[in-house]
């Protein structure tokens, strides 16, 4: 019997490259509006989308608020006129166009769901997220999607993992696992729901004072293992 009846697993920078797939559809939105990204544009698009996605793990504003203030604040500090509203709308229309896996993504799911129930946990936006699962080989080895915007509650609030747990036959939380690349969302989300955490940790970055993940992987193809026991 594997030690995992249940694998909670977070999408974005865990089993898909969102940063590879977001680079691509902001350069072609700007192009398409006249304008070159450039590295340094790049960089405050970056960083201005992670500080919204902040304010929404703290339950300060809401996902699809999120979906147009995002370029309404960094068009501002650009300095830009570009109406926020229709570049967020073709911004996510290219950026659901595309699904790019993390190395070894596929496989790893497959081989978890051939032991365990697996959930995708993702903060994002629904038909995005959808959109991108739908096109991937691992749709048909999840049992469900859970999409912070249409659960109405993110990462880390124990509530959306209580959501996620439903799906699965699991009621055991001992035998519960959450998988995932956020120390913030993922790992302290798991730890919060009284549940077992494992940190996907590709660049080997050091953990928080605050937040211990129980396992570690460098590598999606360890994940099997773990869910082996
Ligand atoms: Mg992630």
């Amino acid at each position: 019997m594997p030690r995992y009846d249940a694998v909670l697993i977070d999408l974005d920078e865990t089993l898909f490259d969102f940063r590879r797939a977001g680079h691509e559809a902001l350069e072609a939105s700007f192009q398409a509006a006249g304008l070159a990204l450039s590295d340094e544009w790049y960089r405050l698009y970056y960083a201005t989308n992670a500080e919204l996605w902040r304010e929404v793990e703290e339950g300060k504003t809401s996902v699809t608020a999120l979906r147009v203030e995002r370029f309404r604040r960094y068009f501002s500090r650009l300095g830009l006129a570009i109406e926020p509203a229709a570049f967020a709308a073709g911004y996510e229309q290219r950026i659901l166009s595309v699904t790019y896996h993390i190395e070894g993504a596929v496989e790893a799911v497959r081989e978890i769901a051939g032991m365990a129930q697996v959930v995708v946990l993702t903060n994002g936006i629904s038909h995005v997220q959808r959109a991108r699962i739908n096109r991937s080989p691992i749709a048909h080895l999840i049992r469900a999607v859970i999409v912070s915007e249409e659960a109405g509650v993110s990462k880390p609030d124990p509530g959306i993992f209580s959501l996620a747990a439903g799906f699965t036959d699991c009621r055991d939380r001992s035998r519960m696992l959450m998988i995932g690349d956020s120390l913030a969302s993922d790992i302290a989300g798991g730890i919060a729901f009284g549940i077992d955490t494992c940190w996907y940790n590709p660049t080997a970055g050091s953990v928080a004072d605050h937040v211990r993940p129980g396992y570690e992987v460098r590598h999606l193809s360890d994940l099997p293992a773990i869910v082996r026991g």
